[in-house]
């Protein structure tokens, strides 16, 4: 499909069968990580991508270029794995804000070296950070992440809030057993620092393929745990394609939030207008997908960005109507969640 923009050249749109458009492009840096967050990555034994099979820093800023100028991107997110383990992050964030139309840009990271590195890439375009945050106790976060170094997650969030790169988002999932009693105190850690609480269902994306839909907390749950201490009230701003439902936390400064995205009870896939490049230069068109479609072949092949834009539609348009978790036949994707992108 081509949408014409006013004053604009045309530009053929990211369309799937069902008639969604993705205009979110999560980019995947890097599947390595220095975290072994035990929902995500086994303790060890995970093998990392090969290095000539991941897209050079030009290679990723050519493809997010024919994403924003060709084919209706609006906004770029940058993942991974670590994102932040990437050299040449601040690099690709300077060459993607300086496309036109601009982007939005941000970063969903786990805070490990933000600190250092939040000035340079605030001046290098980023806008917004997301950093991912379980628990506020040492001891926990060890146990989670198998890692010691929650204060360097805590001192990253704090240098980015004062970069600007905000609204400052923190994610959290919890697990059972571990941090499930964590909801109210992550969400009075956010709104005392003017972050942004989520929280996130786990997904049946581990690399060790153990995650169960009876062990997995739900956001009903989560609810609960926080209208057992704040008042949540329905929050006017349109979702539209956002994966968090948000809630205002009544009593607290304008602009205080929380929410939950609830991707297994509360699926959204209706609305999802998302779609993903992997560190390797495959197109998923969907986190849950079992297929995957080769653009870093075609750039290497001489492929033209109209050649390339051509089959990130074709990649786009069997997008299927839902993940199918809840279905007897789901089969959780052969890449855990540290090489798709998160
Ligand atoms: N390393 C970065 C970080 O920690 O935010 C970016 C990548 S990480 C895969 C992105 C997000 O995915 C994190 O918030 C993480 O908690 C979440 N995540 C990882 N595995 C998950 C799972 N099985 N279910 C739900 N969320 C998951």
């Amino acid at each position: 499909m081509t949408v014409a923009r006013p004053g604009r050249r045309a530009t053929a749109a990211l369309i799937d069968q069902h008639g969604r458009v993705a205009t979110d492009l999560r980019v995947s840096l890097t599947d390595r990580c220095n975290l072994r967050c035990t929902y995500c990555m086994p303790a060890e034994g995970l093998a990392w991508l090969p290095g000539p099979g991941l897209l050079t820093d030009d290679e990723v800023a050519r493809l997010i270029g024919v994403a924003v100028t060709r084919l209706g991107v609006t906004e770029v997110r940058f993942t991974g794995g670590e994102p932040l383990l990437r050299p040449g992050l601040a690099g690709i964030v300077e060459r993607a804000a300086a496309l036109r139309p601009r982007p939005s840009l941000s970063l969903t990271t786990n805070g490990i070296g933000l600190a250092g590195k939040a000035e340079a890439l605030r001046a290098a375009g980023l806008d917004r950070v997301n950093v991912s945050l379980d628990t506020l106790s040492p001891e926990r976060f060890v146990a989670l992440t198998r890692r010691d170094r929650h204060a360097e997650v805590l001192a990253g969030l704090a240098t980015a809030a004062e970069a600007g790169l905000g609204p400052v988002k923190t994610n959290s999932v919890l697990v059972r057993g571990v941090n499930e009693d964590e909801a109210p105190a992550l969400l009075r850690y956010a709104l005392a620092h003017g972050y942004q609480q989520r929280f996130i269902e786990q997904m049946p994306l581990d690399a060790g393929h153990i995650w169960s839909r009876e062990r997995m907390v739900t956001a009903a749950e989560i609810l609960a745990a926080l209208q057992a201490e704040f008042t949540l009230l329905p929050d006017p701003a349109e979702r539209g394609g956002a994966p968090a439902e948000t809630w205002l936390v009544d009593g607290y400064p304008d602009g205080a939030k929380v929410g939950v995205i609830a991707s297994v009870t509360r699926p959204f896939c209706g609305d999802c207008d998302r779609t993903r490049l992997t560190a390797d230069g495959q197109i998923r068109n969907c986190l849950f997908s079992q297929e995957e479609t080769d653009l870093r072949a075609l750039l290497r092949g001489g492929g033209s960005d109209e050649e390339i834009a051509a089959r990130w539609q074709a990649a786009t348009w069997p997008k299927l109507p839902g993940h199918g978790i809840d279905d007897p036949k789901f089969l959780q994707p052969s890449r855990p969640m540290s090489a798709i992108g998160g």
